[in-house]
């Protein structure tokens, strides 16, 4: 199937955080600020390229009404049409008699006009009956004005209809047809036709025609390919490869994704976005950091406090990540382990380092809850270690967040852990050295690099629990050195998990009313009825209800509209057993630890997708105890459901989980690329395009090794392709050295 290219929304958003995005410029009532000529980062876009990034409003025929739609479906540049590919084909190239016509199907004729029926009264439809050599057909029009069907349609001449064909009591007739032209633009109707995305306003042909506006615009651009692939691919230049994509010139439009020109222009958009990764890289590795001296005697005293040895993963990543401290280079790592597997205790043995260099750290957690449970955590070790730690999130009070700025401006704390509120505007720290981001997915790269800003030369460890598969994390994190925890502490037992219908519920309850009365905890998740906190809220109440009746005194419930005290209230309840089940929406998707916890019943399972149900389940199976899993799925949801969820009861491996996620949902999901402001690709499609990546992963390495500040041949070419795909921010790194 031809698939459209990525929704635009996922894309260039206005606030996307990414940083080789130049947002497209806005502009208001249709009135155009120049967009180009230098680009929004300052740097002047090459002149080859100026009018691509003009508005659509210079195109002819385009006229501030019509850019706004236009922006709205496409966007506001001309460039954006370029890539605004179509998302179907219409083949009309099928000419055939009216009597060999079948139902539904598209037909392209050429017929006589014989005579026209004006409807009988409002509301019947005017009919025009045509014929040529094989039958007769009759056009069919509602609401149509009579004079203009009269002016379209001729009686005693012919005319080119093409359109669906329906046989009604052996009949055919035609509703409205698609195209009405003159017999001689047969050449030009009978052929494949391009679907473009619209909104309310546009009509196809409005948006064709600008397209094709577009497309007369473009240059011939210089060659930025490596030498050979293009005979091995069989791509044509970009330009041809675009005008065939939008159905110009005379070969069909490829309707496969996976066709030449379709590949083509894919692998120049993922060539310019693993370029300007490779080139931010190179410079966050030419950047003189200040090498930190050998961990002493403070690691080793909060090792030998710490409750539990390492495990040997643990050790290899502070390994690893001792050894970029130690280098004279700013770090940026990233470390992935699967939830459980202990990311806390390398965190803070890391802050420690640099602790005991004279530096600050931070510790930065996507919510007030788990901000508050790292707090939990590594207090008692710090404690040990006389470290004193400042807590900054949106909700500590006014007089102690002042306190703790102050002491984090002056030095004398060490250690900040808090939500993104640790980097608002009045948090200055004296010598921040080190900064760590734990579940990196729920942060925009922007975040991160804000972050980064609040110290000179700031060393960078990124935290996620969600197992990325090596291919996406190159588009993803293409810019980091990767540590894995693939060990988990010893003595966990696996998780038992189970599929069941929903129908089980009664079932479910009982059982749990059981597991209650010998002492166990359980977590209940509720589903995820829309995209709103309140729905949520409403079904979790309910739930609260039906288990308070089974088990009155025993149940809590947070949601995401409860304030932090509330929620701290309830959950702290959970982990000191003053209560037995925690109904919640997704808020403890990440972090939440209550080792005591063996019970996780998660409701409409078959709405998650599976990491996120991994995730989910990792909050059970923390202590020595055996724990399980239970994963309610709608009856009605059925097979297709119930198959899905399979893989979570055959591994507990979170990258196996992560790549039959990925084969299922699909890459942008699996990213959480809307969330995260990740990188979204506009031509390629990273379901299909792996390879491609592949490619131009390692051409882009190539290209800095051999070429390090592109001054050779290929580089003024590959500079237009990184300005032509808006990823010339990375230009300026090449310039600042
Ligand atoms: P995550 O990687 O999901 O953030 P945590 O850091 O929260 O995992 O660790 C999960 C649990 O495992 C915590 O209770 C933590 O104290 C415990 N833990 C971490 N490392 C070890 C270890 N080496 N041995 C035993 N328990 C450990
Ligand atoms: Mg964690």
């Amino acid at each position: 199937m031809y698939r459209p290219a990525t929704t635009r929304e996922t894309q260039f958003g206005a606030h996307s955080p990414y940083p080789f995005h130049s947002n497209p410029v806005k502009h208001d009532g249709g009135i155009s600020i120049s967009v180009f000529e230098p680009s929004p980062h300052g740097l002047m876009r090459p002149r080859l390229l100026y009018p691509l990034f003009e508005p659509v409003e210079r195109l002819k025929g385009v006229g501030p009404r019509l850019a706004k739609l236009i922006a709205k479906a496409a966007g506001e540049r001309v460039v954006d049409l370029l890539w605004h590919l179509p998302f179907s084909v219409i083949d009309r190239s099928k000419v055939a008699p009216i009597g060999d016509a079948t139902d539904g199907n598209i037909v392209t004729m050429v017929v006589r006009i014989e005579r026209h029926k004006p409807a009988a009264r409002r509301g019947l439809p005017y009919r025009i009956e045509v014929t040529d050599a094989s039958a007769a057909m009759t056009l069919v029009f509602f609401n149509a004005r009579p004079d203009y069907l009269m002016r379209e349609f001729p009686p005693g001449e012919e005319r080119l209809v093409s359109g669906k064909a329906e046989l009604r009591h052996g009949q055919v007739q035609m509703v409205h047809p698609d195209i009405v032209a003159k017999p001689d633009e047969l050449h030009e109707v009978a052929r494949l036709e391009p679907v473009y995305g619209l909104t309310a306003g546009l009509t196809a042909k409005v948006m064709r025609n600008a397209v094709q506006g577009a497309l007369e615009r473009l240059p011939e651009f210089p060659d930025w390919l490596p030498d050979g692939l293009a005979g091995r691919e069989q791509w044509s230049s970009l330009t041809d490869a675009l005008k065939q994509l939008h159905g110009i010139g005379d070969a069909d439009i490829p309707r496969s994704i996976n066709a030449p020109a379709r590949r083509r222009v894919a692998y120049d958009e993922l060539l310019a976005d693993q370029l300007a990764l490779a080139l931010v890289r190179q410079r966050q590795r030419r950047q003189r950091g200040r090498p930190l001296p050998p961990a002493g005697a403070l690691r080793q005293t909060a090792i030998k406090a710490l409750p539990f040895p390492l495990t040997g993963a643990q050790t290899r990543a502070l390994q690893e990540i001792d050894h970029d401290l130690g280098e004279g280079q700013r770090m940026l790592r990233l470390l992935q382990g699967d939830v459980g597997s202990g990311k806390t205790v390398v965190a803070y043995l890391t802050a420690l380092r640099a602790i005991e260099a004279g530096y600050q750290a931070a510790i930065m957690a996507p919510t007030e809850l788990l901000a508050r449970q790292h707090l939990e955590t590594i207090q008692p070790w710090a404690d040990a270690c006389g470290i004193s730690i400042a807590l900054m999130t949106g909700k500590v009070d006014r007089a102690t967040s002042n306190a703790n700025a102050a002491a984090l401006a002056d030095g004398s704390i060490s250690l900040a852990i808090g939500t993104h509120a640790l980097f608002q505007e009045k948090v200055a720290f004296g010598n921040l050295g080190l900064v760590i981001v734990d579940e990196q997915h729920r942060f925009g790269v922007g975040q991160r690099l804000a972050l980064g800003a609040k110290g000179e030369q700031v060393d960078m460890l990124v935290m996620t629990a969600t197992p990325i598969p090596r291919t996406l994390s190159m588009t993803a994190f293409g810019d980091m050195d990767v540590s894995i925890l693939d060990e988990k502490p010893p003595g966990r037992q696996p998780v038992v998990t189970r599929a069941l219908s929903s129908d089980r519920l009664p079932d479910v309850i009982e059982r749990l009313k059981q597991a209650v009365a010998n002492g166990e905890r359980a977590y209940w998740v509720c589903p995820l009825v829309e995209d709103s906190d309140k729905s949520d809220m409403i079904a979790a109440e309910q739930r609260a209800e039906t288990l308070r009746q089974a088990l009155p005194g025993q149940v809590g419930l947070v949601h995401g509209r409860m304030d932090t005290a509330e929620k701290d209230q309830v959950v702290g309840d959970f982990a000191a057993g003053r209560l037995s089940i925690l109904v919640a929406t997704t808020v403890i998707e990440v972090g939440i630890n209550v080792p005591e916890a063996t019970i996780m019943v998660i409701e409409d399972a078959n709405r998650f997708g599976l990491a996120q149900l991994h995730q989910l389940r990792g909050r059970v199976g923390r202590g020595d105890k055996s724990s399980s899993c239970v994963l309610l799925y709608q009856s009605k949801a059925g097979a297709t459901a119930r198959d899905r969820l399979r893989i979570l009861r055959e591994t507990d491996d979170g990258f196996k989980i992560a790549e039959e996620d990925l084969r299922i949902r699909g890459a942008g999901e699996v990213l959480g690329t809307r969330q995260a402001g990740l990188p979204a690709f506009r031509l390629a499609d990273l379901d299909n395009h792996q390879d491609l990546l592949q490619m131009a992963h390692q051409d882009a390495r190539l290209i800095i090794e051999q070429d390090p500040k592109l001054e050779g041949k290929r580089s003024d070419a590959l500079r237009v392709l990184l300005y032509l795909f808006e990823r010339d921010a990375a230009i300026r790194y090449l310039q600042s050295g």
